[in-house]
């Protein structure tokens, strides 16, 4: 008998009919005799619902107030799928994050769970009921409501999987598992059966969304075997779990890309000690992150300082740069927000030479310049034009036979 943690999403629980297709999966896998703990998210919609009627009132609404408002969506849909699961004859009952005590710190919307209470659900485990626990929610040591931030459940779902030493962490959603790259960009793209831990930290902060990066650092960290399956189509989707032997021969997983990048740099600065602070200190401070950085060897002694940020960031990093540059005795400050990465990931990289050069040479056949490189253990970036990402995407899928077909 073994004891699977379920998380389905606002999509697979966004309407009356959807739940009670969740409840019918959760009765057959508890028919089947496995002990299942339900993690569920808002109906989908309802959290943004929620979150415009607060700004409605105040632009910035007071942060306690807030997580008592946005986490009731998720005690609406814990209590209609226990309601689905009873018709079906499906014992179950639903918890709220402060009902178990998912004990969280007090950072209001952007909570991180510190200890989960578990002997409650495991009596009604034992009493062979469903449980149904509130995802996105916890409450502090003062019994204050506190939410987890924006896709939180998953982290909901890996820590209950944890606190239960679960044998899976199963993450219902709308699509059937993590592909080698996004299959809108290319439609070759495949499944991928298994991938790491690493990689999939990789690829989540490299911008493939299907999984919320916490959720995935967590179930790491806790060893929680996961698992990214469609709520709509029957298939084993993709686990991700730590490597082993079976998974070596590939030496590339997937490419991952991220459009929100801008570069900025500022040329003509003295080659002195203490110069990349003076560049970044202002940045830090104003809190904009950064992201890749690239220093030139110096000529005349001086050199041109190139970084990366959030696109978002990018007008306010221009004018601190801009702001900052006499002092600085720079030359010149260009920015340019139409540039995205690209990155190649694999645990496989660590063993394999040759991979840069063939994704270099992969992207020069198709005239695409590369305006920087950054590489890590298990990956390698390139940032290029925004108007290249498509192309390069695939030449690469193309190149690294991602798509796992002969070719013709
Ligand atoms: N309902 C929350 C959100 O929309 C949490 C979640 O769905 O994971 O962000
Ligand atoms: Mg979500």
């Amino acid at each position: 008998m073994s004891l699977i943690v379920q998380k389905y999403g606002g999509t697979s629980v966004g309407t009356i009919e959807r739940i009670e297709a969740v409840a019918a999966k959760v009765a057959a896998a508890s028919s089947r005799g496995d002990r299942v703990v339900v993690v569920v998210s808002a109906m989908s919609g309802e959290t943004n619902r929620l979150i415009k009627l607060a700004t409605d009132i105040d632009q910035r609404p007071d942060p306690r107030e807030m997580d008592v408002l946005v986490s009731t969506g998720e005690q609406v849909t814990i209590a209609l799928l226990c309601m689905a699961l009873k018709k079906i004859g499906c014992p179950a009952r639903s918890y709220t994050g402060g009902q178990i005590r998912i004990l969280t710190d007090q950072a209001h919307g952007k909570a991180r769970i510190l200890d989960i209470d578990d002997a409650p659900v495991r009596a009604d485990l034992e009493a062979g009921r469903v449980v149904v626990v509130a995802g996105f929610q916890g409450v502090d040591e003062d019994g204050n409501i506190t939410t987890l931030g924006r896709g939180g459940s998953d982290t909901t779902a890996v820590a209950m999987a944890a606190a239960l030493k679960a044998d899976e962490c199963q993450i219902f959603t709308d699509v059937d598992g993590v592909y080698t790259t996004d299959p809108r960009v290319e439609p070759k793209a495949r499944r991928l059966d298994r991938i790491t831990f690493e990689e999939m930290l990789e690829m989540a902060s490299l911008g493939s969304k299907v999984l919320q990066i916490r959720a995935v650092e967590f179930a790491g960290k806790y060893n929680v075997p996961l698992r990214v399956l469609s709520s709509f189509e029957e298939g084993g989707g993709t686990l991700i779990s730590f490597e082993d032997e079976g998974m070596e021969e590939a030496k590339i997983s997937g490419i991952a890309f991220n459009r929100d990048e801008a570069k900025l740099t500022i040329l003509g600065v003295p080659d002195q000690p203490g110069v990349a602070h003076e560049i970044l200190g202002p940045v830090a401070a104003a809190n904009i992150e950064v992201d890749m950085i690239v220093q030139n060897i110096a000529e005349d002694d001086t050199t041109d300082f190139t970084f990366t940020v959030h696109r978002n960031d990018y007008q306010k990093a221009l004018e601190i740069l801009e702001a900052n540059a006499s002092r600085l005795k720079a030359r010149e400050v260009h920015g340019d927000d139409a540039i995205v990465k690209i990155s190649l990931v694999g645990v496989g990289m660590r063993s394999h030479a040759g991979i840069a050069s063939t994704m270099f040479e992969t992207l020069a056949k198709d005239g695409i310049n590369i305006r920087m490189i950054s590489t890590s253990e298990i990956k390698i970036s390139v940032v290029v034009d925004e108007k290249y990402l498509e192309l390069g995407v695939r030449a690469l899928h193309d190149a690294f036979e991602l798509s796992g077909e002969m070719d013709p």
